[in-house]
């Protein structure tokens, strides 16, 4: 085989979309040189940069997309303080069968227990397994989809909140939410148990009490029977994490 010859090397890693290899092959030929490496490990030590700058830029992005309110990790999770759950506990939850079994987690709690930082955690730790991930708030998903039934958008509007792998609702249950709120939520829910896919939801109230929440009984709990299929529902209990911040800036 000859050498191609005149070939211009960056122009042809722009063309074949190899922005790392052509951001970094100068680096690494002057180690390869210096290190007398093989030509098969300087091809390899290429790939692998490229492929590592891809799945870091494809986790940005996924994470920008998700919409959370803070990114907090499970590794930042104190089980210490929040002794009502073990680390081990939510094992299920942090692995690809999240996604392949479609399990579903209700996180109940006061506030200041955690439930946000832990359905945030949950999500990410799905985007870094691959998958996408959207994080919106119970108040918020329903006023997008009321106002999209009026419109006669809804099916364009629902698409956001079945698509994703994960879907976080954040803060079920903090306020009264209007007539026809049961019905949207559980056409969110319905259509992602049907695809088997997880939902994340975070709530102050027991899911028996969540038709008085929607203002209807009976699909309250045709949703959380739907949940639970292949979710469970993990109660935060113990003392505020906020207060407990509060009372050390107290004593100070
Ligand atoms: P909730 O949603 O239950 O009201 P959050 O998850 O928003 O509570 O937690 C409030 C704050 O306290 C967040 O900044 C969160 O990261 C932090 N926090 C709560 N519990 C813990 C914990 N066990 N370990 C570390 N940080 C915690
Ligand atoms: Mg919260």
């Amino acid at each position: 085989m000859s050498r191609a010859s005149g070939a211009d090397l960056d122009a042809g890693l722009k063309r074949l979309h190899l922005p790392t290899i052509r951001r970094t092959y100068t680096a690494v030929f002057a180690e390869a040189e210096k290190e007398s490496w093989t030509h098969r490990e300087v091809l390899e030590q290429l790939i692998a940069e490229e492929i590592a700058n891809r799945a870091e830029t494809r986790i940005q992005r996924s994470t920008r997309k998700a919409k959370f309110p803070f990114l907090k990790t499970i590794e930042e999770f104190d089980f210490e303080f929040q002794g009502s759950i073990k680390r081990q506990m939510l094992g299920r939850f942090l692995g690809p069968e999240l996604v392949s079994d479609g399990r579903s987690l209700i996180l109940l709690g006061r506030p200041g227990r955690g439930k946000t930082h832990l359905a945030v955690a949950i999500a990410y730790k799905a985007i870094q397994n691959g998958f996408d991930a959207r994080f919106t708030t119970a108040a918020k998903l329903l006023a997008d989809l009321n106002s999209a039934s009026r419109d006669g958008a809804f099916e364009q509007r629902v698409e956001p909140y079945t698509a994703p792998h994960v879907l976080v609702i954040d803060e079920l249950g903090y306020l009264a939410y209007a007539q026809d709120a049961a019905n949207s939520l559980f056409q969110v829910i319905d259509r992602r148990y049907l695809a088997r896919k997880p939902v994340l939801i975070t709530s102050n109230k027991e899911p028996g009490s969540w038709g008085e929440v929607l203002h209807d009984t009976d699909l309250a709990e045709a949703i959380v029977d739907r949940l639970l299929e292949h979710g469970e529902v993990l109660a935060l209990k113990g003392k505020s994490y906020r207060a407990r911040a509060g009372s050390l800036v107290d004593q100070a």
